[in-house]
């Protein structure tokens, strides 16, 4: 906020309710990128806990503020809030300025030529390209911080907040090993990424290779604006250019939840809620025996173990892991979602309950259904040296390329396969079938 000298108050307010629902990760991942903040700013930055409509206008009144300025944020729960504190800043007299959006063409900006918005990806990304390419604005120059003297806050604690029963025992601490937080770091990493960029469109599904940016925290964070990554693609090449489809993704999904905002929860797809899933105790124990990267399937593990060790999947395997929840195992969507939103620092409502519902076929891709990865052939195209899975599951940690590429590791003390692929496709296909023939919805 600005206050009347012209000096600048930086504010950050915790709002428990959200923080608690963040799950352990985003949580520690969240502290640590406010204390870089805080230091940036030389130890200026005033971080409140509480109601931000209420702590907002406080402060305003407390600082003499003229203006207080945001970055929008534009997912169902902000923008309610937001309305909220434009409201009760309205009633001290001040006007909340929302500017710009973390995306590189803000959603709600784009329409078909019917005036409808987009829900399939490649003309979005067509219409998307001309507009993300404008060179943005220089970045305005630093003000003068205000310094204000402000009680530390509180950071809620207790037992975090929607914790689902089936999640049962899984582990709730965060991840021991977690990328470094705050600008400064998101500015080292883009710098160095010269000879990632060049070799993205061949690297970036390999998964034992370290062949995509990892700037997905700090985009969601706001630490790197995806504008700041496109002027470093300008150039020509299949690497640029397969890198910023991916931004044109990130933007594409965070268009879709603007326009349907109750896609959060519910399938993009009517007719998909009537996709038979199981909901049951039995169903449950698979969900954590996945979670937990025992499901025989060395893929499958390698993925599931690295969400726990590092708070991160490489995006092949969000597919593959997703992709065998679902059409496997027959569970619901939602509830790799919410494990996923539990456990991954980037996790982001836009990016991860749609490319969950991709892979479950039930949001904006066209015809799916019938696309059921198989973690075996997609091990042998994604990891044929089994490097990624050697480096995750430690019972394969000795064992040859081949041993990787089997279920069950090929080996008597690794984890049986907790199902069998070709007959639950089957299942999943008969599934699918029955909401195509408009079955009454199962149980
Ligand atoms: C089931 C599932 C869940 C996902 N959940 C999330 C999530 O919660 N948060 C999240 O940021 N991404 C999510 N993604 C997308 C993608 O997996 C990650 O963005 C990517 O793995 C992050 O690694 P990176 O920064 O190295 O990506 P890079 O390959 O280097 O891509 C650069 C940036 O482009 C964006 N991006 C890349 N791929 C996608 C994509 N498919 N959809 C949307 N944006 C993309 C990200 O911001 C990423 O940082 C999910 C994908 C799937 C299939």
């Amino acid at each position: 906020m600005r206050a009347g000298d012209g000096d600048v108050v930086g504010v950050f307010v915790i709002e428990p309710r959200l923080v608690r629902g963040a799950g352990p990760t985003r949580q520690a991942y969240l502290r640590r990128s406010l204390a870089a903040l805080d230091q940036s700013l030389d130890g200026r930055l005033v971080v409140r806990d509480g109601d931000p409509a209420l702590v907002l206008a406080h402060l305003a009144r407390s600082v003499g503020a003229r203006e207080v300025f945001a970055t929008g944020d534009t997912t169902p729960w902000s923008r309610a809030r937001d309305e909220r504190v434009g409201a009760a800043l309205a009633s001290a007299g001040l006007r909340l300025r929302v500017l710009d959006s973390p995306y590189a063409v803000a959603p709600g900006t784009l329409a078909t030529a019917s005036g409808s918005p987009y829900r399939v990806f490649g003309p979005f990304e067509r219409a998307w390209r001309p507009l993300a390419s404008v060179a943005s604005p220089r970045p305005a120059s630093a003000p003068d911080w205000r310094r204000v003297v402000s009680e530390a806050p509180t950071w809620p604690s207790g037992p975090y907040a929607g914790r689902p029963w089936y999640f049962g025992d899984l582990p709730d601490e965060p991840p021991p090993a977690s990328a470094p937080a705050g600008e400064s770091a998101a500015l080292a990493r883009l710098a160095s990424l010269g000879a990632t960029i060049q070799e993205y469109a061949t690297a970036r599904d390999q998964v034992g290779v370290e062949g995509t940016t990892r700037l997905s925290a700090a985009l969601h964070f706001g630490e790197l604006h995806p504008r700041q990554v496109l002027a470093v693609l300008r150039g020509s090449g299949p690497g640029p250019a397969a890198l910023s489809r991916q931004l044109a993704w990130r933007d594409f999904y965070a268009d879709v939840l603007w326009h349907w905002p109750s896609s959060r929860w519910r399938a993009l797809q009517p007719a998909m809620e009537r996709l038979r899933v199981d909901r049951d105790e039995a169903a449950a124990e698979r969900f954590r025996l996945w979670a937990r990267g025992r499901t025989g399937y060395p893929l499958i593990d390698a993925a599931m173990r690295q969400l726990l060790a590092e708070g991160w999947m490489h995006n092949r395997a969000r597919m593959v892991a997703a992709s065998f929840l679902v059409k496997h195992l027959h569970l619901d969507w939602r509830w790799g979602a919410r494990w996923f939103l539990w456990r991954l620092v980037d996790a982001d409502v836009a990016s991860n309950q749609h490319g969950w519902q991709w892979c479950a076929g039930v949001g904006t891709d066209a015809a799916p259904f019938f696309r059921v990865f198989n973690p075996i052939r997609q091990a042998q195209r994604v990891d044929p040296d089994g490097a990624y899975v050697r480096r995750y599951v430690a019972e394969l940690a000795g064992s040859p390329a081949a041993d990787c590429l089997r279920p069950e590791g090929g080996a008597a003390h690794y984890a049986p396969a907790m199902v069998d692929l070709a007959r639950e496709r089957v299942e999943a296909l008969a599934r699918y079938q029955e909401v195509r023939r408009g079955a009454p919805v199962g149980q």
